[in-house]
C-alpha cells in the first residue's frame, strides 16, 4: 500500500527517537555523541560558574522562573524532538519521492576539504542561516508571536537559553535544511562538536557571568551583547531588535544590528506588553496559536 511506507518511516523514526534518548540515558551511547547527559553536565559547568562569578550580584542562585527554564531545557531538547520526528521523516520521504534530493541544491561540496574545515564551514553556515530566522522571528508579526516566549524571560540565567515556544523548532528547521542542501546534504561526522560547542556558547550567552572573550567579542556572541538583545527598551532606529547572533557575533557587526550601550548588567528585560504571556508551561505551549484578545 501507497501510505504504508509513510507509516512505517514515521513509526521507526519516532521510536528511533524514543530508543536513542533512553539509551542515552541510560549511557549505552558513544559519550560524545550523548547529548543528554552532555547537556547536564554543560548545564552545571555553567551554573556553577554562575554562582561563583555572578555578574549581577543580588541575583538569586534559584533565580525567577528557573525550574520553569530548566524544563524548557529537557522539552525542547528531547519530548519535542522526538514528538516531532516522526513527522520530518515523512516529510524527507515525501520529498524524496517527488525528487527533491538534499543533494539537488548543493553549491559547496565540502568532501575534498580536510575534516576540520569541513567542520568550521559547517558550523558558519548553520550559525548564519540561524541569525536570518531569528532576524525574521523579531521582523514579522506572526513570527513574533511565538519568538515573545524566550524575550518573557525577566532574569536571565543559563536555563533561559532553550526558554522558547516550540514552533521556534519548526520555524528554524526550513532554513537550516536549506544551508545543509547547500553543502549538498553534508551533516560531518563530527557534528557532535559543533553542537556541544553552540550549546555551550548559548548557555553562557543567557548566563549571569560577565564575559567577552577579549577581542574574540567580534566573533564570538557572549553574556553582555545578548543581555541587550533582551533589553526593554531598543534603541531608536533599531525598534524590532539588536544582537541577532546565535554562536557568532560576527553577523551583527557585519550586517550592522550591534548595539552594546554599557555593560552594569542592570537593565530591564523584556517586552512591552509582556505582562501578557502566561506564566504556566502549558499555557505557554497554545501561545501564539490563540487568537490574541484584541
Ligand atoms: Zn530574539
Ligand atoms: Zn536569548
Amino acid at each position: 500500500m501507497f501510505f504504508e511506507k509513510y507509516i512505517n518511516a514515521f513509526t521507526s523514526s519516532f521510536f528511533g527517537m524514543v530508543n536513542w534518548t533512553w539509551r542515552s540515558i541510560t549511557f549505552d551511547v558513544p559519550w560524545y555523541t550523548n547529548y543528554f547527559w552532555g547537556l547536564i553536565v554543560i548545564s552545571l559547568i555553567v551554573w556553577g560558574l554562575e554562582i561563583a562569578f555572578p555578574w549581577r550580584k543580588n541575583q538569586k542562585i534559584f533565580r525567577k522562573d528557573f525550574w520553569l527554564d530548566g524544563f524548557y531545557m529537557f522539552f525542547n531538547f528531547f519530548l519535542f524532538a522526538i514528538a516531532i520526528s516522526g513527522f520530518y521523516k515523512v516529510l524527507e520521504v515525501l520529498f524524496s519521492d517527488l525528487g527533491i534530493k538534499t543533494s539537488s541544491l548543493t553549491i559547496l561540496d565540502l568532501s575534498s576539504l580536510p575534516n576540520w574545515l569541513q567542520l568550521v564551514l559547517f558550523f558558519l553556515v548553520l550559525d548564519l542561516v540561524q541569525w536570518y530566522t531569528h532576524m525574521l522571528l523579531h521582523k514579522h508579526p506572526f513570527l513574533w508571536q511565538f519568538h515573545k516566549i524566550h524575550h518573557s524571560v525577566k532574569e536571565m540565567g543559563f536555563a533561559a537559553h532553550l526558554r522558547f515556544h516550540w514552533m521556534e523548532n519548526v520555524l528554524y528547521k526550513p532554513l537550516k535544511t536549506f544551508g545543509v542542501m547547500i553543502l549538498g546534504g553534508f551533516e560531518p561526522e563530527q557534528a557532535y562538536l559543533v553542537h556541544f560547542f553552540a550549546i555551550t556558547i548559548g548557555h553562557l550567552n543567557h548566563a549571569n557571568i560577565k564575559i567577552t572573550y577579549g577581542p574574540l567579542k567580534y566573533l564570538l556572541n557572549n553574556p553582555v551583547m545578548h543581555l541587550y538583545h533582551h533589553a526593554y527598551e531598543l534603541p531608536e532606529g533599531k525598534k524590532n531588535g539588536v544582537n541577532y547572533g546565535i554562536s557568532l557575533s560576527v553577523w551583527d557587526y557585519i550586517f550592522k544590528t550591534n548595539y552594546i550601550p554599557e555593560d552594569s548588567g542592570k537593565l530591564p528585560l523584556g517586552f512591552k506588553g509582556d505582562e501578557e504571556i502566561p506564566k504556566s508551561f502549558f499555557k505557554q505551549l497554545t501561545y501564539g496559536l490563540r487568537k490574541s484578545k484584541p
